[in-house]
């Protein structure tokens, strides 16, 4: 018989062969996303706080430093959502400096939950404030006389609840414990959508002040009445002033001195390396309901500032613990070092200039000797936006699963080929049959 002669029949190798194709590029795009997550940095836990030992550790130095130091806690609920926030307050009291000409200044950290590293500067520079004398080897002593005439006030961690979430994993995460970008719920321009809308990452809420961290820190921002006001975020190196809604920075005298207070410190203390400029115009990207503008705005804070205090350019658009945060002791120590040197700075400027242009009363100024400068490095953060960053490193993941489509695609066209091919010749061979018999 024929047919018990012939070969295997060709159908089922050729399932075979599909089948093992289709196996492998399977296990390849299994091992392409297992790169793509093996590539994600996790916390440094040697390095960075939880929220649970930060918020001990400034416990413990407020309980060192009752003259100086003082905590207050404010929890704030909306529709089943709650949650705390932790106000330090540093006011060195003496006789011989009024309250009444005391400058106020409110600082927030960690208002975005995957930027650790600027809670880490916040609790430095209370350390700085109250019990270590030196960054770096620099004596301090000099600012002594400034921070007289300070009443200061630091939001340790403004997103508690986002931030747990990151620590449990959520890495790239920076929305509060419900999802709501706290740099958006702000009333300046809420809700507005640019064309590179990105809901995950700038989800606004319901309504402005629907979270209440921003309920919280709009009532400290009302009962302080800060001169100035800084934002302290990470993904870039900048220093930012209003508007972050529009790409121009507002008219007048109190711009100029919001600026010439920026222009000073990046000239002194970051030898001009440092982005300047409007949120709106140099970030790349407008923001809407930021809490910069509704201090500027509204609040009529004279200096309300958005500092950026580190970004790593070269990090994958996952990989965001390293995008956000330094991952080494070295640069860690650096980062924590050269902004608790720019805020003394900061300090020291927005008191001269704030006199100066008599927005506070005269006094205690006499025997301070401006310094800084020493603590600098040149600015390696790029000046592009982390958001659009990530955004350029999904696109990298898609291409990459891309390639592997395509490589699959090829080898079953290549199949369908050899396929075809042996048909034909299968034909050819039985046509010849034929004539041979
Ligand atoms: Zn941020």
């Amino acid at each position: 018989m024929a047919a018990s002669s012939a070969p295997p029949p060709l159908l089922p190798r050729l399932l075979a062969l599909a089948l093992t194709l289709a196996v492998v590029a399977v296990v390849v795009s299994a091992a392409a996303a297992a790169r793509i997550r093996a590539s994600v940095t996790p916390i440094s836990r040697s390095l960075y706080h939880s929220s649970d030992s930060l918020l001990s550790d400034i416990k413990a130095l407020v309980a060192r430093h009752p003259d100086k130091l003082s905590m207050d806690t404010k929890i704030a609920s909306n529709k089943g959502y709650s949650t705390e926030l932790f106000i330090v307050t540093f006011n060195h009291v003496k006789e011989s400096t009024a309250n009444s000409s005391k400058i106020h200044v409110l600082l927030s950290f960690g208002q975005h939950g995957r930027e650790l590293i600027t809670s880490e500067v916040a609790l430095h520079l209370l350390y700085i404030l109250t019990e270590k004398h030196k960054i770096a080897g620099v004596d301090l002593s000099s600012f002594e006389k400034i921070l007289e005439n300070l009443v200061i006030k630091v939001v340790p961690m403004e997103n508690l609840n986002g931030r747990k979430r990151v620590e449990e994993g959520e890495l790239c995460d920076r929305r509060n414990g419900r999802g709501v970008d706290l740099n958006r719920n702000w009333s300046v321009d809420w809700g507005k959508k640019e064309k590179d809308y990105d809901p995950y990452e700038e989800n606004p809420g319901t309504a402005p002040f629907s979270e209440p961290e921003a309920q919280i820190m709009r009532e400290l921002s009302k009962s302080f009445k800060p001169h100035m006001w800084v934002n302290v975020h990470s993904g870039m190196e900048a220093l930012f002033m209003p508007y972050d809604h529009k790409n121009t920075t507002p008219n007048g005298a109190s711009a100029h001195l919001m600026r010439s207070v920026l222009e000073n410190l990046n000239h002194r203390h970051f030898q001009d390396s440092c982005l300047v400029g409007s949120g709106g115009g140099a970030v790349g990207y407008l923001a809407h309901g930021t809490t910069t503008d509704y201090m500027y705005d509204i609040v009529k804070v004279p200096m309300p500032f958005t500092f950026e205090i580190y970004g790593d350019e070269t990090a994958t658009t996952s990989d965001c613990f390293k995008m956000f945060n330094p991952v080494d002791k070295t640069t860690f120590d650096r980062v924590i070092n050269k902004w608790c040197m720019a805020f003394l700075i900061l300090f020291e400027e927005g008191l001269r200039n704030l006199r100066d242009a008599q927005v506070v009363s005269e006094g205690g100024m006499d025997n301070f000797v401006p310094m800084g400068g020493d603590i600098v490095e040149r600015s390696s953060a790029g000046k592009s936006s982390p958001d659009k960053r990530k955004l350029e490193g999904l696109d990298l993941g898609m291409q990459e699963l891309r390639t592997y489509f395509r490589l699959f695609m090829l080898s079953t066209v290549l199949l369908m080929f050899m396929f075809c091919s042996r048909i034909s010749k299968n034909r050819n061979r039985d046509a010849g049959n034929i004539f041979d018999t």
